[in-house]
C-alpha cells in the first residue's frame, strides 16, 4: 500500500471510531496519529508520544482491532510505536482529528503574509491562547488588558504597552491577543514581529532603495503587534519609519500592541517623541508569579504534555525555581524528557539535579536536609526493608505467597525498585521472591511502570521510597 492509500485507510478507521470514543479522549489521542504499516496482520499506529501510545495501550487496543477490522479485515493486530515528528510541521503523515469534528477554525498558522514588496511578516503560533495562559496576581491586569483589546480592537487601549522581564509571559501575551483578534474578526489582518525582524525589513527595503515608506506599506493591517521594542534602541532611521507608522495606524484607528523590558519611560537610546506615543494608552506589567501561580501552571503544562507527576515533585520546582516561567516551563520538560527516557518517574533528587545545573550558586530550598550525602540503597536487602517500613508489612509477607492486593501492590512496588535502581534480572527477582518465575517478575515491573502514568497515589509512594532510598 502507498503512503496515501494506508492514510485513507486510517481516515475511514479514525471516522468509524470517532462516535463510539469519547470525544475529548478522541481529540487528546488520536490527534496526529498515522498507520505506518500494515505487514502479515498487524497493524502499526504511529503516535506521537509514549504518553499516547500507553495510554492507548491500556485503554484501546480492543475496541480499536474490531472497528479496525471493519475497514480492513486482514488486521488481526495492532501495535502503537512513538514517532515524534507525527503532528510538526513539514510531516504530513498524522490525521488532524480536530478538523475531522469541527469545521476548521479560520486562525491563520504561521504562514507569512505578504503585505507589500519588501515587507513579509512571519504571523502567529497558534499554541499561545489566552486561555492557556494561567492568571495570578502577577499578570491579572496585563491578561485583562490583552482580553479587552481582543474582545474589540481599537476601541480600548490603544497602544497597549506590556512589559516586564525575560520569560515572564510577554510573548505568550502578544500573540494570543493576536490569535484570539482573528478568532474574533477572521477577516482582520494581524501582523506580529519582533522589533529586530522590523529593523530588518526596513534595512533591506533602504538597501533596495524601495521608494515608498513603511506606513504605506502597512496600511492594510488591522493590528500591529511588535515584541520586544526595547531592541529599536539606537537605531535611528528605524525609529524613524516607526514613528510615521506608528501614527499612521493610530490615526487611522488601527490596534497596535507593543512589549518590552521595561516601561516607556525607562527605555533608553529611544526617542522621547516616540516613547510619549507609547504611554499614549495603557502600560500594564506582568511580575514573576507567586507560588501558588507557578504551581498552577506546572499543572497545566503537565496537563498539556499528559504527563503525571507526583506533587511533592512538582511543589519541588515551583518553590525552587526563581527566576522565570520559560525556566520554570524548562526544568519541567525536561524532566518529562528524561523520565521518558529512562523509564521512570521523575523525583525530587533527579528535578534537583537539572535546577542546580541551571543556578550552580544557589541553595534549593526542601532538598539540603534531604541532604546528598545520604546512604543509597545498596542492595535488595535495603530495598526490602525501606518498602516493608513503609507500608508496615513483615519482609517474610512481602517475600512470600500471600496474593491480597494490600499485599501484592507493595511486593509489585519492591520488584520494580530492585529492578530499576539496581538492575538485577528477572531471575535473580524471581529467587528472591521465593523461587517466583522471572515472567511474573516481569509482569509486575510492566504493571507497575504503567500504573505510574495514571495513579497518582502509587506514583507518591514510589517517589516516597525512592526518597527514603536516597534517590
Ligand atoms: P517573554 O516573552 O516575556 O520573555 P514568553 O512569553 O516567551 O516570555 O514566556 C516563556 C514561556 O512561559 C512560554 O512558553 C510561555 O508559554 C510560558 N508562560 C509564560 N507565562 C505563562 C502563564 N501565565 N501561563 C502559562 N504559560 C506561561
Ligand atoms: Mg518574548
Amino acid at each position: 500500500m502507498t503512503e496515501n492509500d494506508l492514510k485513507d485507510l486510517w481516515v475511514q478507521v479514525l471516522k468509524n471510531l470517532e462516535p463510539k470514543v469519547k470525544k475529548a479522549h478522541f481529540l487528546t489521542w488520536f490527534q496526529d496519529t498515522a498507520v505506518l504499516d500494515i505487514k502479515d496482520g498487524l497493524m502499526i499506529v504511529g503516535v506521537p508520544n509514549v504518553y499516547a501510545r500507553n495510554w492507548l495501550e491500556m485503554n484501546f487496543n480492543g475496541q480499536l482491532v474490531e472497528v479496525v477490522k471493519e475497514v480492513d479485515a486482514s488486521v488481526k493486530e495492532v501495535s502503537f510505536e512513538v514517532h515524534p515528528n507525527l503532528g510538526l510541521e513539514g510531516d504530513v503523515r498524522g490525521v488532524d482529528v480536530q478538523s475531522m469534528i469541527k469545521a476548521p477554525r479560520k486562525v491563520r498558522g504561521k504562514q507569512e503574509v505578504r503585505l507589500a514588496e519588501g515587507v513579509r511578516s512571519k504571523c502567529l503560533n497558534p499554541r499561545y491562547t489566552l486561555q492557556n495562559f494561567i492568571v495570578g496576581q502577577d499578570n491579572r491586569l496585563a491578561h485583562a488588558a490583552c482580553t479587552a483589546v481582543a474582545t474589540s480592537p481599537s476601541a480600548t487601549y490603544n497602544p497597549l504597552f506590556i512589559y516586564g522581564g525575560v520569560g515572564l509571559g510577554k510573548t505568550h501575551l502578544l500573540q494570543s491577543t493576536g490569535n484570539e483578534i482573528l478568532r474574533n474578526y477572521p477577516d482582520k489582518t494581524v501582523v506580529y514581529m519582533t522589533s529586530e525582524r522590523f529593523t530588518n525589513e526596513i534595512v533591506e527595503a533602504i538597501g533596495k532603495r524601495s521608494a515608498k515608506s513603511f506606513k504605506d506599506k502597512y496600511r492594510k493591517v488591522d493590528c500591529l503587534i511588535i515584541d520586544d521594542i526595547q531592541f529599536l534602541a539606537n537605531k535611528e532611521m528605524t525609529q524613524v519609519e516607526f514613528f510615521h507608522t506608528f501614527n499612521e495606524l493610530h490615526d487611522n484607528g488601527k490596534q497596535i500592541i507593543l512589549s518590552s523590558d521595561k516601561p516607556p519611560k525607562e527605555l533608553k537610546g529611544l526617542e522621547q517623541r516616540l516613547t510619549s506615543r507609547f504611554e499614549m494608552g495603557m502600560i500594564v506589567d506582568v511580575q514573576f508569579p507567586d507560588y501558588e501561580t507557578r504551581l498552577a501552571i506546572l499543572h497545566a503544562k503537565c496537563r498539556e504534555h499528559q504527563a503525571l507527576i507526583a506533587p511533592d515533585v512538582l511543589d519541588f520546582i515551583a518553590h525552587n525555581v526563581r527566576n522565570s516561567i520559560r525556566e520554570l516551563e524548562g526544568v519541567l520538560l525536561q524532566a518529562i524528557a528524561q523520565a521518558q527516557l529512562e523509564e521512570s518517574t521523575p523525583t525530587i533528587r533527579s528535578v534537583a539535579r537539572i535546577i542546580k545545573k541551571l543556578n550552580k550558586y544557589d541553595a534549593l530550598a526542601g532538598y539540603d536536609d534531604i541532604g546528598d550525602d545520604r546512604t543509597v540503597a545498596r542492595s535488595p536487602d535495603d530495598i526490602l526493608e525501606i518498602v516493608s517500613g513503609y507500608y508496615k508489612m513483615d519482609r517474610d509477607k512481602l517475600l512470600g505467597a500471600d496474593r491480597h492486593k494490600g499485599v501484592m501492590r507493595p511486593r509489585q512496588i519492591a520488584m520494580y525498585l530492585i529492578r530499576q535502581e539496581l538492575k538485577h534480572s528477572y531471575e535473580e527477582i524471581g529467587r528472591l521472591f521465593s523461587g517466583r518465575n522471572h515472567t511474573t517478575v516481569m509482569h509486575a515491573v510492566d504493571k507497575i511502570m504503567k500504573v505510574l502514568r495514571k495513579d497518582e497515589m502509587v506514583l507518591r509512594d514510589v517517589n516516597a521510597l525512592k526518597m527514603e532510598m536516597g534517590l
